[in-house]
């Protein structure tokens, strides 16, 4: 280049940058991801250059280095990689690096501007997003190419740029932005950390960015009483662990690698993850990762989320998965790396990439893929696992149809015994004994072992078995393997008596006559809230209890799907519904229907409906000291 060339950038349509300033402004900071960007990719090349030996001299060190000049309001972005002739900047930059922006602009015409800001995400700008933060950009290059000559290129954000001959002797390329007003942010040394940690943590190629004091141990030097000695040093400060753990071979691997790399990720999380999952497909899309079980508690569904890290060739692209990976997936901590996943775009445009739906099933996949191996090899460490690991299968079963056929083989309930049975073996246990009349197979299960104690222990004593559903989706979990489970339906304990529960043949006989029944059904509505409760005789055994309370299955499930905050907010007030059920056959029930006289009648009726309430937790405040009251008075 013998003179100054001067031009204007190659805008076909009309100039683009009052378009970058005013449409990019909710995500200016990306300029510096994109920057070095381009400068980790021209390293890389220069290193794949150099192995075929394309590439005279010394290589030296192939760091970038990003410097701040608060003086001259300078960010510059300098790496050591392949540069560029005279000829690539003007076909690279002055030419080509519009393409997409053109796009953008030609669908951006006639749109509203929230609708561009919108679209603009569609549309990678690279190296022209600096114009978001500076006024004048400055190129200053030389190829890695013999004979080569260094080139100066600069733009102040109109369409006119100068090109001249540069001075520098180092090959490489060296981006300086003047930073403008309303960006100085970027000037401060924090806020650049703060990005360079996290678009750049796992980068490649080292990112040095100032100095940092290290206490380093002088070698051959000890104190007096034989110590190591240390002293502070002054080094540079490498931004990033440039060989994480995900772009390594699983079998050069320990457990110790795996757990130290979720510390790194998460350093202030103090659990240990439960198990984990390094992803490694090359085909039919490369994607690599490493996805890790954290314990989840059960009472904290939601603050799980947003822990897995998206990255695309170790740039990191966002730590909002949704959308991206299926919905239970965000339960997961760890990183997921491809390639394929498109870095410039918007999440809109992520979610409904066809290659990112792929991506998104095959991980699923592999999840149950582990989640199986792990049951079959080790089942007893799978059954200590799993009541951390119940909620994020749960949530899978219920959300993802693929899902639920592939953990319907390793899915596994817990009785009150704590015992485990995968739906198969425990299908065959209750067969025999917990079908009822209609053959339907019927699942019996308890919420609070404590306050269902009672309906337990009646069960049991048919030789019935119980399943423990005291977690945050079993409610959730429960109505959706009802659709699935063939014949079957699920019943809580305290839904009904018990010969009711798990109904096999009528007991028509009763001791009662109906005008007594009558009589009595008037006596204890008078008691209760007749709203709350409905009464009901039962022909029960003598030796079950003569008058109980139960929660109808159905009503129940409702207001517990409501407290669960779903939509059905609208059955918020809805009040308890149960049932008093009076044992028609016994001798108790017997003797109050026979009762003549109406004040003693009235107190045996409060006695029994008042055990029945303290059975379930129910009698409280005025009606617990009549109760004692009353008792005493029975007794004495
Ligand atoms: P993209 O990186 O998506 O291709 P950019 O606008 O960021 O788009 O960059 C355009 C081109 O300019 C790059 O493809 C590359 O050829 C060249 N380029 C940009 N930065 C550098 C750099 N630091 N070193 C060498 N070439 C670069």
């Amino acid at each position: 280049m013998s003179s100054v060339q001067k031009g204007k950038i190659n805008v076909q349509t009309e100039n683009i940058f009052p378009i970058i300033k005013k449409f990019l402004y909710s995500e200016h900071e990306i300029f510096l991801r994109e920057l070095i960007a381009n400068a980790v990719d021209a390293t890389t090349k220069l290193k794949g250059l150099a192995s075929l030996g394309e590439v005279k001299g010394e290589l030296g060190q192939l760091q970038i280095e990003v410097k701040l000049d608060k003086k001259k309001k300078t960010l510059t972005v300098s790496d050591r990689g392949i540069g560029m002739t005279a000829e690539e900047v003007d076909k690279y930059i002055n030419q080509i690096a519009f393409s997409s922006a053109e796009e953008f602009i030609s669908k951006f015409k006639g749109k509203s501007e929230a609708e561009a800001s919108q679209l603009i995400g569609h549309f990678g700008l690279g190296f022209y997003s600096s114009f978001m933060v500076a006024d004048k950009v400055e190129i200053h290059t030389l190829s890695y190419r013999e004979g080569a000559e260094p080139v100066i290129w600069e733009c102040d954000g109109s369409p006119d740029y100068t090109m001249k001959k540069g001075s520098r002797t180092e090959r490489g390329t060296d981006i300086v932005l003047h930073i403008n007003k309303d960006n100085e942010e970027f000037l401060e040394e924090y806020r650049v950390l703060e990005l360079l940690r996290k678009y750049c943590r796992f980068l490649p190629v080292e990112i040095i960015f100032g100095t940092e004091k290290v206490r380093e141990k002088v070698e051959g030097e000890k104190d007096k009483d034989g110590n190591d000695v240390y002293k502070e040093v002054e080094k540079p400060r490498i931004i990033n662990n440039t060989r994480p753990l995900w772009t390594r071979k699983p079998v050069d691997l320990s457990d110790e690698d795996y757990k130290n790399f979720y510390r790194e990720l998460y350093p202030y999380t103090f659990d240990e993850p439960l198990f984990w999952i390094h992803l490694n497909v090359d085909y039919p899309f490369t994607l690599t990762g490493i996805l890790y079980f954290p314990k989840i508690r059960r009472d904290r569904v939601e603050v799980q989320k947003e822990k897995i890290q998206l990255y695309c060739n170790q740039v990191y692209v966002t730590d909002n998965v949704e959308g991206i990976v299926p919905e239970f997936l965000t339960l997961l901590h760890g990183v997921i790396d491809s390639p394929d996943i498109p870095l410039n775009v918007s999440r809109s445009y992520l979610q409904s990439d066809p290659q990112v739906k792929k991506i998104s099933g095959h991980i699923t996949k592999k999840v149950a893929d582990k989640l199986e191996e792990l049951f079959k090899n080790n089942r007893e460490d799978f059954e200590k696992k799993w009541d951390d690991i119940k909620v994020f299968i749960q949530y899978g079963m219920i959300s993802e149809q693929k899902f639920y056929e592939r953990a319907e083989k390793f899915y596994l309930f817990r009785d009150i015994d704590s015992k485990y049975y995968t739906f198969e073996e425990y299908r065959r246990l209750i067969k025999e004994n917990q079908t009822d009349k209609d053959k339907q197979l019927v699942y019996l299960y308890a919420s609070d072992p404590e306050g269902q104690h009672t309906f337990i222990q009646a069960a049991r004593e048919k030789g019935y078995n119980v399943l423990l559903m005291d977690g945050i989706l079993d409610n959730h979990f429960i109505n959706h393997i009802e659709t699935k489970f063939d014949k079957s339906r699920f019943v809580r304990v305290d839904a009904d008596v018990i010969d009711k529960l798990i109904p096999k043949e009528e007991n028509t006989i009763s001791k009662l006559s109906d005008s007594q029944k009558e009589s009595l059904k008037k006596l204890f509505e008078e008691l209760v809230d007749k709203v709350t409760f409905s009464i009901e005789f039962e022909n029960l055994s003598e030796t079950d209890l003569p008058v109980m309370i139960t929660r109808p299955e159905y009503m129940r499930r409702m207001k517990d799907m409501s407290a669960l905050g779903g939509s059905m907010s609208y059955m918020d007030n809805l009040p308890d519904h149960l049932n008093l059920v009076i044992n028609a056959n016994h001798p108790l029930v017997f003797t109050l229907a026979e009762e003549q006289d109406e004040n003693r009648r009235k107190s045996l009726a409060s006695q029994l409906k008042d055990l029945a309430l303290l059975q379930q937790g129910m009698l409280k405040g005025q009606a617990l000291t009549e109760f004692v009251k009353r008792s005493v008075n029975f007794i004495s």
